[in-house]
Parts: C-alpha cells; structure tokens; sequence
C-alpha cells in the first residue's frame, strides 16, 4: 500500500500519529507526516510512501478518522 498526506489539509490533532504510531508522526512544523523507516519506504512517486502489510489496517483506520481527510491511500 502507499500512502501519502496532504499537509495543506492537516489540521495537526495528532490523531493519526496516536492510532498508527508506526506510520505517521508529528513533526515540529505542527503537521503529521509518513515516519521513514523499516515500515515505510521511499517510493518511485514523491511524497508517496510504501507501507508494510501488517499495518495496512491501521493506516486505514487512521484514514478513516482524519479530520482533514487528508491521508491518501493506493492499493
Ligand atoms: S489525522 Fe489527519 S488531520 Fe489529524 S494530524 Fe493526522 S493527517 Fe493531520
């Protein structure tokens, strides 16, 4: 799965960083971004980033819940 976010949408609540901690992290700009790591890698397509399959249900939920609407995801 990829995921990307939207930051001029992010309203910074910090949602999707407490339900997948993971994947999204708050930064010190007040927005939520994809956290790089050993879950996360560097796509082909800017700002995209692929997400291990262990935690594809969890990105969901956190898309689901965002107030922005702001988390996009590609199956
Ligand atoms: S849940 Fe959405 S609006 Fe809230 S911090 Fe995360 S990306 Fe931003």
């Amino acid at each position: 799965m990829k995921v990307w976010i939207e930051h001029e949408y992010c309203t910074g609540d910090g949602l999707c960083e407490e339900l997948c901690p993971a994947v999204f992290e708050m930064r010190d700009d007040g927005l939520a971004h994809v956290r790089v790591d050993r879950h996360a890698t560097v796509d082909g397509e800017p700002g995209a980033f692929l997400v291990s399959g262990e935690l594809e249900s969890d990105v969901l939920d956190a898309q689901a819940q965002c107030a922005g609407e702001c988390i996009y995801v590609k199956l």
